[in-house]
């Protein structure tokens, strides 16, 4: 599995409290744990190996590393986050809650893997990312990630100039239409029932698109593991090689629900996120999110640039308490 850490021993599980646990082993999660760590901060990170972009040959947009595959750049990430003294740990976290704060106030927590282990933690950074649901078409999702793509600026290039098709799936899949249509001059949109308005109907014809308003009855492959075309309720096979799909973005949530995170609903049903302030925060003193389990939208290297944010916010605050307990044993 593209991403997956080997198993852990339990000499590397740290004793007592540490500055800060990860949940989340992703672009966010150890981009946020590096900055702890390099603040001197004793940080685990708990990861349980499936990044969403696993079935991804390459990361594309990223300058520096275009292309690097997945596993690849996250498998160098943990090296870094290691170099300077973090821990990171393969596992699942099945339960993550507040514990009694320490005498001073300061919040603490307590995280349980699957495998029993137990950590406490005085912050807590949840990059748990999220989860892509595709529309129930036979014969789709079996492409997810290399011939049925959801995003231009990841895959967009790869597919240039291809016969693509968009599977529509509500209002999203219209400005998906529109920005594949930069990268082809052959674009299919099967409606699958989704209502589309006269304007955009006007604005479609006007860029070359084609309107297919027969229901889809199922993706169908080629010999040689890609895609061969579209089947339609009326048994014509249209063709395509690529076919792009807008997912509902589910942020992750298992093993959470017990710190209360605020979530949101994304407009016209395309999914549902953590609810975040500046640099990650949350209403929960203690927890921050970043990445793709607060904003959906990020590519790896947003959700990267979050999970820092998040990080240095974290030190700071830990810097906070630090030093307010400092002041308060001075002054007894
Ligand atoms: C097919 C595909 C291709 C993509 N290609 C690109 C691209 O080319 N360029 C680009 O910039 N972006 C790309 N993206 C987007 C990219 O995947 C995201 O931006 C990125 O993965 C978000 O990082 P993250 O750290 O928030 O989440 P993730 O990378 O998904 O990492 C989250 C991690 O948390 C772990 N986790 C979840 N719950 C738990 C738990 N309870 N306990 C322990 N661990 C847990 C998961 O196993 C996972 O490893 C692509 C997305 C898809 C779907």
């Amino acid at each position: 599995m593209p991403g997956t850490t080997p198993p852990h021993t339990s000499s590397e599980v740290p004793d007592g409290t540490v500055d800060a646990v990860v949940i989340g082993g992703g672009a966010a999660g150890l981009n946020g744990a590096m900055m702890l760590a390099r603040s001197r901060r004793s940080v685990v990170v708990i990861d349980s190996g499936t990044p969403r972009n696993a079935p991804a040959e390459g990361v594309h947009g990223l300058f520096g590393l275009d292309g690097t595959p997945p596993a690849e750049l996250l498998e160098r990430g943990r090296a870094e986050v290691r170099r300077y003294g973090g821990t990171v740990l393969s596992g699942e976290v099945l339960k993550a809650s507040a514990a009694d704060p320490s005498a001073d106030g300061d919040p603490r927590f307590t995280v349980t893997m699957a495998d029993g282990v137990t950590l406490h933690a005085r912050r807590i950074l949840v990059a748990t990312g999220l989860r892509d649901v595709l529309p129930d078409v036979p014969g789709l999702a079996e492409h997810w990630g290399r011939s049925v793509v959801h995003c231009p600026y990841c895959h967009g290039w790869e597919v240039r100039d291809e016969p693509i098709g968009i599977i529509a799936t509500g209002t999203a899949s219209v400005h998906q239409a529109l920005l594949f249509r930069q990268l082809t001059d052959d674009l299919v949109y099967f409606t699958r029932g989704t209502q589309l308005d006269d304007d955009t109907r006007a604005r479609f014809a006007a860029r070359g698109i084609r309107v297919v308003e027969s229901p889809v009855t199922q993706v169908v492959a080629d010999d040689g593991g890609g895609i061969a075309g579209v089947r339609l309720a009326d048994g014509q096979l249209v063709a395509r090689r690529v076919l792009a799909v807008a997912t509902t973005m589910l942020a992750r949530t298992d093993g959470l629900e017990d710190l209360g995170l605020p979530m949101q609903d994304l407009p016209n049903g395309m999914g549902r996120h953590f609810v975040t302030g500046m640099a990650g925060t949350t209403e929960v003193p203690g927890v921050w999110v970043a990445g793709n389990a607060s904003d959906p939208s990020a590519q790896v290297g947003a959700s990267a640039a979050a999970g820092a944010l998040a990080g240095a916010h974290i030190n700071a605050d830990l810097v906070t308490a630090d030093t307010t307990s400092a002041l308060a044993r001075t002054t007894r």
